[in-house]
């Protein structure tokens, strides 16, 4: 009787959910006029189906950037993601999260006040010009900085010619928010590791130790709470396991497990990789669990391993799900704009001047 119900329940929610994708999809044809929907590769799988792009955080803000007909940019995906969108779009455009909690928490472990902070005492402490650089996986106002300070933002496809571009402009790097993809693209150039530093302590009243003097490239201590779990133990286990496997992972995780992969490289890189390569291949990925588990779909005639079974999803990137989707469709519908995602001038302006150096350097 107990598994009678349990069944019940399954089907009525089962029945919810396709009601609600349905929904949404009417929806979407109705205000087709004036919406767009873009996901990131990390969303759920309902969310990505229905999406009008599909991409990274580069991919995404430069479709952006190229909306002319739609005056609402719907965008599944977090925070620092819709900001981009909103400052590479022209006033006129909105720019609405459906779940407007939906942070990355390692954008938010570049504090301002603390960024601030270590800029005025590194000015005041530390020979040389330092170039201040942000991974494009940070908050309009880390972006802000590095723009107002002659920096820039690069990507994890584009880091290695940013860091040519940064130490061509200046003696060091202060790399934002990520120590990995800052060390493992450091570590790619041919930096050696005495002349990467790491910031750590207390950032409000930092103290420097005597190497820093010496080093290119200053790391904040900031991490992906997804790639960061990925240990080289996984590489060894998946290599026993399956031999042959390809690994790739993402320049987010650890430096000890790119270099025991076989490769790396951004979302899109990895997808382009895994679709090259020969019919019947083996792959073992090291990124969010979503987009493993979507390769696998997309590419039938291969093999694609999670890394590190069963995967790890990144939280903040499931909280938008086809319920909260379909409100802020609704409300739309009726008229009502909720949870728009705007950045205040002076910040728009700066933070473009980052991301517009960033298009410069690139191509
Ligand atoms: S996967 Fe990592 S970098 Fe991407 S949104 Fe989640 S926490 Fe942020």
């Amino acid at each position: 009787m107990e598994a009678f119900e349990k069944g019940v329940e399954y089907f009525k929610s089962r029945r919810t959910q396709d009601q609600i994708l349905t929904d949404i999809r009417t929806l979407k044809h109705e205000l087709s006029h004036e919406i767009i929907l873009l996901a990131h590769h990390y969303q759920q799988d309902e969310i990505v189906a229905i999406a009008d792009i599909v991409g990274d955080s580069l991919k995404l803000a430069q479709e952006a950037a190229k909306i002319r007909n739609k005056k609402y940019i719907v965008f599944a995906g977090v925070h620092f993601m819709a900001e981009s969108a909103d400052i590479l779009t022209p006033p006129d455009r909105v720019v609405l999260l459906p779940e407007p909690k939906a942070g990355c928490p390692l954008a938010e472990m570049a504090d301002i006040t603390e960024v601030e902070s270590v800029w005025r005492t590194l000015k005041d402490q530390v020979d040389g010009k330092i170039i201040p650089v942000t991974y494009i996986n940070s908050t309009a106002v880390i972006k802000a900085f590095v723009g107002r300070n002659g920096g820039t933002v690069c990507t994890s496809g584009n880091a290695g010619k940013i860091f040519d571009w940064a130490l061509k402009q200046g003696d060091k790097i202060l790399f934002l928010p990520d120590r990995y993809l800052g060390e493992n693209t450091a570590l790619a150039k041919g930096i050696p590791p005495e002349l990467i530093y790491h910031l750590k302590g207390d950032m409000l009243n930092p103290v420097f130790q005597e190497d820093i003097h010496t080093a290119k490239v200053l790391l904040w201590d900031g991490y992906c709470s997804v790639h960061r779990r990925f240990k080289t133990e996984d590489v060894a286990h998946i290599r026993k396991k399956y031999p042959g496997v390809r690994v790739i992972v993402h320049p987010e995780c650890s430096h000890d497990v790119v270099a025991q992969a076989d490769d790396s490289g951004s979302t899109e890189k990895i997808l382009r990789q895994v679709e090259q390569s020969k019919s019947g291949s083996v792959w073992a990925v090291g990124t969010e669990a979503h987009m493993v588990n979507r390769l696998q779909d997309m590419f039938p005639d291969k093999t694609i391993l999670q890394l590190s079974n069963p995967g790890y999803q990144c939280v903040t990137m499931s909280m938008t799900t086809p319920e909260k989707l379909h409100h802020l469709l609704s409300e739309l519908s009726k008229g009502h704009v909720i949870h728009q995602v705007r950045v205040k001038p002076d910040i728009a302006r700066d933070a473009y001047t980052a991301l517009n150096k960033m298009l410069d350097i690139t191509g």
